[in-house]
């Protein structure tokens, strides 16, 4: 059994996918290629932002955004403890300081009445992360941002294709980030993501440091970064288009299917009736993880754990926190665990997961 099933999903889509790359291959334009252009004008008009910008990774994606914002040393960036290191990393890299404010316990998303404490007057940015693919309360989150004028950039790195209020995740806030590692719920064959916004000066400011800070060939008018999308990869991500709305509506039901017959026996995430999530991942909370995901792994079934550690409680992290403490994401740290869950789980397989995890809790 596969946690995530990228054989299947190729299966149905091999066709068009090798197609697609062949016509990269015999156009030989493998940087900057005509399906780069291609992707980010469909992702554009996928999430109305005005703007897309591919990147070689969503970390990437997330350093040229802080880059374009022009944070730097002794700037501080609010965000969440509880996320994959990238979020907290890009902001270290760049000199500045990842500000921490607990999550909500119930959606793993960062608890928006908890940001406003962790503003000073060296906060630039405030970085929500869209946890298990469900947007954070981007609402709430831009108010807070607005009024202090400083801006919102969503780590959509899990939530590609997820709504809030009707608008899609990526064009929720200043910028919007996402990536197309393979097991996201839009992936490549390799390393991209991309960069959402509707303003252009930052669009333009993205484009720039995306290619070394090239305002034109050998024109380096700012300092960038070597942060290009391979051709090929922007034609992986085409292709996976074509039935991208398909497994999204499947990923939803599998997800609803899990809840119905999970709920009496765990916690379950909630989902906020205002949005909608496209299951990164499908995760519940058990006490006592570990004998769990032991007992499942010996009947073949893969689990995860998305993220063991609070980042504060990270040793690349932790200097000069000691005092900090985040209850909410230290509890999911030890509880959270994810089951099996892509668009070609099927039913049958889904049944046996959650018959051997009820076993397991006896
Ligand atoms: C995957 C992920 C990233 C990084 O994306 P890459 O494409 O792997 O660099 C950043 N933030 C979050 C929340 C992620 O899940």
């Amino acid at each position: 059994m596969e946690f995530i099933d990228l054989k299947a999903q190729y299966a149905a889509l091999k066709q068009s996918i090798d197609a697609r790359v062949h016509r990269v291959l015999d156009h030989g334009q493998y940087i900057m290629g005509p399906e780069v252009a291609e992707l980010e004008e469909r992702l554009a008009a996928y999430t109305g932002a005005k703007h897309c910008i591919t990147a070689a990774s969503g970390t990437e994606a997330l350093l040229i955004a802080m880059m374009a914002l022009g944070i730097r040393p002794g700037d501080e960036v609010v965000t969440t403890p509880f996320t994959f290191a990238a979020t907290a990393e890009m902001i270290v890299l760049l000199g500045a300081k990842p500000v921490f404010a607990d999550v909500e316990e119930d959606t793993a998303n960062i608890d928006a009445a908890k940001i406003e404490a962790a503003i000073t007057p060296r906060t630039r940015a405030i970085m929500p992360v869209s946890l298990y693919g469900q947007p954070a309360d981007m609402g709430e989150i831009n108010a807070l941002a607005a009024k202090r004028g400083i801006a919102v950039i969503e780590d959509a790195a899990q939530s590609f294709g997820a709504t809030y209020k009707g608008g899609k995740s990526c064009n929720l806030s200043t910028i919007g980030c996402t990536s197309f590692f393979p097991s996201k719920p839009l992936g490549c064959y390799g390393d991209g993501g991309a960069l959402f916004t509707s303003d252009d000066a930052l669009a333009k400011a993205m484009r720039e440091i995306r290619v070394h800070g090239q305002s034109g060939r050998y024109q380096h008018t700012r300092i960038g970064v070597g942060g290009r999308m391979d051709t090929i990869q922007c034609a992986v991500v085409l292709a996976k288009l074509e039935r991208f709305e398909w497994e999204i509506r499947q990923r939803i039901a599998i997800a609803s299917h899990y809840d119905a017959l999970l709920a009496p026996h765990v916690q379950t995430m909630r989902l906020k009736p205002d949005r909608t999530s496209v299951y990164a991942q499908y995760t519940v909370r058990i006490a006592g993880r570990a004998r769990v995901q032991e007992q499942l792994k010996t009947l073949g079934i893969p689990t995860a754990v998305h993220y063991p550690l609070s980042l504060h409680h990270q040793p690349a992290y932790a200097a000069g926190r000691a005092g900090e403490s985040y209850p909410a994401a230290e509890r999911l740290a030890r509880e959270v665990i994810s089951l099996p869950m892509h668009a070609d789980l099927d039913e049958a397989v889904q049944q046996r997961i959650v018959a051997a995890l009820r076993d397991s809790l006896v």
